[in-house]
């Protein structure tokens, strides 16, 4: 999915064109991965565009910068602030992608990363749905990864690292390489992690199941957290449990959940078609009402709608 360029990023505080947004060979994290970093979407709404959940977003930016000890010379509000003035400032009207990253810069090499400078840019462009309209639609096929997702002792899974995803990326290919749209990873002890960047649900009965965080290895998704609390108000049964890969082949219905990839059916898992290998109507239930919800449509989610003036 190439880049769609817009006029300005804002970087260190400032607007600047998008192709002078740009880094030294020698910046540390382009070294390391000692970067930290956020995919968050805008969608439009009926008064406006809104970035969802952005508050949630950047909190979590800044909970991954405390985990490596990366001190982001901006808070919170400030953050917020610059998020919906990079949206603003593009004319985005018709909402997208939001990309900010903290990383260490130009200074210093070698593995101590606490002299070096802490850089801050946030860049939005259109994009489209990660996994595509087709995958949207009716569902995508996913194989289990001969890779291990990160051990929770080797780098810290509850923080989005940027060099963290090498694994993701390995993952990714294998899985595209082999003819699928997507990877699954398992954790050290075997039980289902996520996807290389999307958080996992089965369906069981009523019962909506997510592999439970800390043991799973997985990213703590805000995709995943709407998704529960919109399957909860439902009335669906919605649990974190541990999985294994046989619970995958067997779910009446499975699907992702990620900002980028939005809410997307499983329709098929190592060749195993889930149910009966089409998009199941829990699934499409949630799927409709997490679009709906992004888009301002429904008063008890307006809360997670933020809009940019
Ligand atoms: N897991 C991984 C590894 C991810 O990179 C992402 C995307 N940030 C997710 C899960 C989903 O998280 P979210 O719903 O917050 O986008």
């Amino acid at each position: 999915m190439p880049i769609n360029p817009t006029d300005k990023i804002w970087f260190d505080g400032e607007l600047v064109d998008w192709d002078q947004a740009r880094v030294h060979v020698l910046t540390h994290s382009l070294h390391y991965g000692s970067g930290v970093f956020e995919g968050i979407r805008a969608y439009p709404t009926s008064s406006g565009v809104a970035v969802f959940r952005l508050t949630d977003h950047i909190r979590r930016l800044l909970a991954s910068a405390k985990v490596f000890m990366i001190d982001v010379p901006y808070g919170l509000a400030e953050l917020v602030a610059a998020t919906k003035q990079v949206v603003a400032v593009n004319g985005l009207s018709e909402g997208c992608y939001i990309r900010p990253i903290v990383f260490l810069g130009y200074g210093e090499m070698g593995l101590n990363p606490l002299l070096c400078p802490v850089q801050v840019a946030i860049a939005a462009y259109p994009w489209g749905t990660y996994l595509g309209e087709e995958g949207l639609a009716n569902g995508i096929r996913l194989k289990v990864s001969s890779w291990q997702r990160h051990d929770p002792n080797a780098v810290p899974t509850a923080a989005k690292g940027t060099g963290m995803y090498v694994n993701s990326s390995l993952a990714k290919v294998e899985a595209l390489k082999a003819g699928y749209d997507e990877a699954v990873l398992l954790a050290p002890d075997g039980r289902v992690s996520e996807c290389t960047g999307e958080n996992l649900f089965v369906v069981r009965g009523r019962r909506i199941l997510t592999p439970p965080l800390s043991e799973s290895g997985a990213l703590h998704g805000i995709t995943q957290d709407s998704v529960m609390t919109i399957a909860t108000d439902l009335g669906y049964e919605v649990d974190f449990e541990g999985l294994v890969r046989t619970d995958l082949y067997l779910a009446d219905e499975a699907f992702l959940s990620g900002t980028a990839a939005e809410v997307v059916p499983i329709r098929e898992v190592d060749d195993r078609p889930v149910g009966d290998g089409r998009p199941g109507p829990i699934t499409k239930q949630i799927q409709q009402t997490y679009f709906a919800a992004v888009r301002g449509e429904i008063d008890r989610y307006k809360n997670w709608v933020e809009h940019v003036e």
